[in-house]
Order: structure tokens, then C-alpha cells, then sequence
């Protein structure tokens, strides 16, 4: 089923993008690969889950708390007056936006981190289907990634406005984050979240914690393989990420801000664009915007800079150097949507399109009661089982035969 979907619309885009003439430059890519901003990049992301795994071993193993959690639920004790570790690392994390951009998230979020595994994983075995999407950086998408996106986020917060409405606001310092806010498999000694339905006590035996890690693994997968499969790479940071609508309220509010910027004169050959895993036309930011990339998509991971041969991009906030070499006018691609990004929505109707958000949030919400991690995986199973089986539909509607009147 997917595969014809994917298919179709592989087909569609890429006739498109051969038009042009802007077929990704494959030796390019490599040597972005292997280029110094990306092995540092990988280096902060391995990083990352260094430093998790360590934390775990400590919290669990060693009972040494005293760094308290330093996850994402530092957004809700912050919100809610907890000021821990998790809460100061989220205020930094605010704070270093209107400063660097995301970078946050190119270079230190461990979901992104899972998510770049994962799409080198799946490369590297030749997953067809996701070749077909990922040789052409063809980046599948809802027309309401922003709306999904912020309703996510006003669920990762419910918790604490309820906190607020029983007015035991105070600020303190505790290492804890607070229930029901914790929310990954094993805390608190079981499996889901405590009040779920179904549970189990969680010992530190060898199969427990494999069952905890188990669990762990599998919301990963969820989030990363089942996300880049069907949508292309870094899905869920494009669709559903609570916390891209949290920083990007928070870019290009300082004038000051580093973004991706021309520093020479620019061919407009488009390898920028072609290769930007936030599917940001670069070529068309640059040109338009005063030398910058102002889209609020940019995570910083630094591939346009990577795959310019000309050497035009740079990461920083002196202003943009001035085309000197007049480049042929841009031009609105058909491929990009009206945002004029390089995203390719899929072709459901604008109702359908939404009824896929909402059965999304629903059996995300349902999912929820497991743990808060639990509603992404309900949410994208909702979300991906109902546009899947509606594009079935419809395109089963389209082939069969007309019965014509005699
Ligand atoms: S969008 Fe979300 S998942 Fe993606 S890198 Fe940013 S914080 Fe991490
Ligand atoms: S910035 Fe570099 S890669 Fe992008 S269009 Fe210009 S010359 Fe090409
Ligand atoms: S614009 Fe450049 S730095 Fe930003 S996400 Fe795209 S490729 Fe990465």
C-alpha cells in the first residue's frame, strides 16, 4: 500500500526536480558526510547518550541523584517552579536560541541524534521504499505540521496547567521532576506511568531492566525508524515535535542571532537546497532575505554549508556579503508547497488532512495514560495507520472501472 503511494508521488518529484536539472550531487553528499562540522556534530550526539547512559547508572544503580533528570520534562518543572537540573538545562536551552538558533537541536537532542541513526541505518541495509524518498531528499508532510505540532505541545503541558489550577504553584528545588510528570518506562519502580491500567513492578533484575529497555527502544523506534520511513528523514522534528514550536517562537527575535549566511557570491545551483534535511530552499533564503536563512525549520546541522563547493554559507551573525555576480532570478518551484518549502504534502484533501491530525491526537492522548513518551507512539501509529489507509482508498477509488450508461 505504502509502496504505490510512495511511488507515485517518488514519481512526481522527481520529474520535477530532473526538469531542473538539481539531482543531488551523490559525491557531494559523502563529502558532507565526512566533513568536520558533521563528524563533530556525531561526536555531541554519540555524546549525548553517553551521558544518558551514565546518568541512568547512577540514578538507578549508584542512587547518586544529585543531578537530578536532565531530560525535556525540564519544560514542565519549569513551568511548574521545579527548579532542577532538567529545568536549568531547558532554560538554557531557551536561552541559547535567540543567540544560535536550534542549534540545540542539530547538535545536542538525543532524539535527533536516534532519528540520524536511524536514516543511516536504513540507508546502509537499502531499505527500497526509503531509498526512493531519501536519494532525492523527498520529505513527506501534513499541510498542518504546525497546527500538529502545537496541539502535541498544549498536551505536554496539560499536566502543568492542571498543577496551576490546584494552585500548589511554589517555587523549590528538588531533583525530582514531578508526577505525574515523570514519564519514562521504569520510573517509580514500574513499567507504565503509575496510575495506568495495565503495569508491572520494575526490580533492577537483568530482565527487568531489559524490559525497561525494551520499552525504551521501542517508543525510539517508533519515533525514529516508523517516522523516517514513511515520511522521510527527520520526520518527526518536521511533523510532530512538541519542542521545535517552543524554540522556533524564539528565533529571529534577536537581530543578533547566528543563522546561515552568504558570505560570497552564490551560483544558485541549489545543492543547499536539495540537500537540507529540514527541507529550507537555502538557495531562496539567501536570495531573499538579506543573505540569511530565516527559516524557523533550521536546526543548524550545518549540511547546506557542508555541500556548497562554492564555499558561500557560514554560520554566523555578521551581516550577509552582497551578491556581486548577478545569479538568474529565482524562480517558485512547482514541487514546493505554498509555504515555499521544499516539504511535499501529501495529496489528501485539506478535511482528510486534518482528520488525520486529530486521530492522531486522540490515540496519542489514549496512549498517554501509559507514560508521557506513549502519546507519540499512539500518535504516530493514529496519525500514519489513518492517511495510509485513506491514500489506499482513494487510490483504489481511482482505478476501478467506470460503468458507463449505453
Ligand atoms: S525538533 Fe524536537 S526531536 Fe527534533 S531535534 Fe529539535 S527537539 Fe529534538
Ligand atoms: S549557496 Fe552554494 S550550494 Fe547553495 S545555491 Fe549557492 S552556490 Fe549552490
Ligand atoms: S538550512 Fe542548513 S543548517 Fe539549516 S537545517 Fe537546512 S541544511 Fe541544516
Amino acid at each position: 500500500m505504502t509502496g504505490v503511494i510512495n511511488n507515485v508521488q517518488c514519481m512526481e518529484v522527481e520529474r520535477e526536480r530532473e526538469r531542473e536539472n538539481t539531482i543531488m550531487d551523490k559525491e557531494a553528499e559523502k563529502q558532507s558526510f565526512r566533513s568536520r562540522h558533521q563528524r563533530l556534530r556525531r561526536f555531541f550526539l554519540i555524546g549525548v547518550h553517553v551521558y544518558i547512559v551514565f546518568h541512568m547508572l547512577a540514578w538507578y544503580m549508584l542512587n547518586q541523584k544529585i543531578w537530578g533528570k536532565t531530560a525535556m520534562v525540564g519544560v514542565l518543572s519549569l513551568a511548574a517552579g521545579r527548579i532542577n537540573s532538567a529545568a536549568i538545562m531547558v532554560a538554557m536551552i531557551l536561552l541559547s536560541i535567540p543567540l544560535f538558533g536550534r542549534l540545540f537541536c542539530g547538535w545536542f537532542c538525543h532524539l535527533r541524534g536516534a532519528i540520524e541513526l536511524a536514516d543511516w541505518v536504513m540507508v546502509k541495509i537499502g531499505l527500497t521504499e526509503y531509498r526512493k524518498l531519501r536519494d532525492r531528499n523527498i520529505l513527506l508532510t501534513t499541510g498542518f505540521h504546525w497546527t500538529f505540532r502545537g496541539i502535541a505541545l498544549a498536551i505536554l503541558l496539560t499536566p502543568v496547567f492542571f498543577f496551576w489550577m490546584s494552585g500548589k504553584f511554589h517555587l523549590d528545588m528538588n531533583p525530582e521532576p514531578l508526577r505525574p510528570m515523570a514519564d519514562l518506562p521504569g520510573y517509580g519502580g514500574k513499567l507504565f506511568a503509575q496510575g495506568a491500567r495495565i503495569n508491572t513492578h520494575i526490580s533492577l533484575a537483568f530482565t527487568d531492566c531489559l524490559l525497561v529497555f525494551g520499552a525504551i527502544l521501542f517508543i525510539l523506534f517508533v519515533i525514529s525508524f516508523v517516522m523516517n520511513y514513511f515520511y522521510g528523514q527527520g520526520a518527526f522534528c518536521r511533523i510532530l515535535c512538541p519542542y521545535a514550536v517552543l524554540f522556533s517562537g524564539l528565533m529571529n527575535l534577536n537581530p543578533f542571532q547566528k543563522k546561515i549566511t552568504r558570505v560570497g557570491d552564490c551560483t544558485g545551483c541549489r545543492k543547499c537546497s536539495n540537500n537540507c534535511a529540514q527541507g529550507i530552499d537555502v538557495s531562496r533564503e539567501i536570495y531573499h532575505y538579506n543573505g540569511k536563512v530565516v527559516s524557523r525549520e533550521c536546526i543548524k546541522c550545518m549540511q547546506c554549508i557542508d555541500i556548497c563547493k562554492e564555499g558561500v554559507l557560514a554560520d554566523t551573525a555578521s551581516p550577509a556579503v552582497s551578491q556581486i555576480t548577478p545569479r538568474r532570478e529565482y524562480e517558485r518551484r512547482p514541487w514546493q508547497n505554498s509555504q515555499k518549502h521544499l516539504q511535499v504534502i501529501e495529496p489528501l484533501s485539506p478535511t482528510m488532512d486534518a482528520i488525520s491530525i486529530i486521530v492522531g491526537i486522540v490515540s496519542g492522548t489514549v496512549t498517554s495514560s501509559l507514560g508521557g513518551f506513549w502519546f507519540y507512539v499512539g500518535a504516530i501509529i493514529g496519525f500514519i495507520g489513518f492517511r495510509k489507509l485513506t491514500l489506499f482508498l482513494l487510490a483504489r477509488e481511482a482505478t476501478k472501472p467506470t460503468l458507463r450508461a449505453r
